[in-house]
């Protein structure tokens, strides 16, 4: 596993957790998703989640709001409590792809594609394990308003008891 540019460490992870999970992954060639438990001396990440699956009491509609988070299209349920501090991380990690930066930028390079020592001339180039995201707590299944959500039955059932902290 690899850290690029496509990686999403923006969750308050420091340099030296990020350090530690790329050491830890370092060798692991296909998609996966693992949550551990850092070292003390690595300090803690912030979580956001609340709801039975981090010990609490189901977090009831009265005490919730939907708004949408950063970037997202959709609108997730919030509740006004602060991120926790937890050991626990998970990464989520598998192949990507971009298109290579030698053959799929100039006329000239494009032309030449076939003979392109970078990608072997596929215009593609391919990476077996890239970190997609690393972020504070368990894994939550994806939430309802998710287009990519695979289990829109199993993630209602979910979010109708957990909330992320706003
Ligand atoms: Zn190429």
């Amino acid at each position: 596993m690899i850290k690029h540019a496509d990686s999403h460490v923006d969750h308050g992870l420091t340099e030296g957790q990020l350090r530690y999970l790329l050491d830890r992954f370092a060798d692991r060639a296909a998609f996966f998703i693992e949550t551990i438990e850092l070292p003390e001396d690595l300090g803690t990440v912030p979580c956001g989640l609340y709801g039975p699956i981090m010990g609490d009491a189901p977090i009831g509609d009265g005490e919730v709001s939907h708004a949408r988070r950063g970037t997202r299209a959709w609108t997730s349920r919030l509740v006004d409590r602060p991120a926790r501090p937890t050991r626990k991380v998970t990464v989520i990690a598998g192949p990507h792809g971009e298109p290579c930066p030698q053959c799929t930028t100039s006329a000239w390079n494009i032309l030449h594609r076939a003979s392109c020592p970078t990608c072997g001339g596929i215009g593609e180039v391919k990476h077996p394990c890239i970190l997609y995201t690393a972020f504070g707590g368990p894994l939550a299944p994806q939430e309802p308003g998710d287009p990519g959500c695979k289990d829109p039955e199993a993630s209602a059932a979910f979010w109708r008891d957990h909330a992320l902290a706003k």
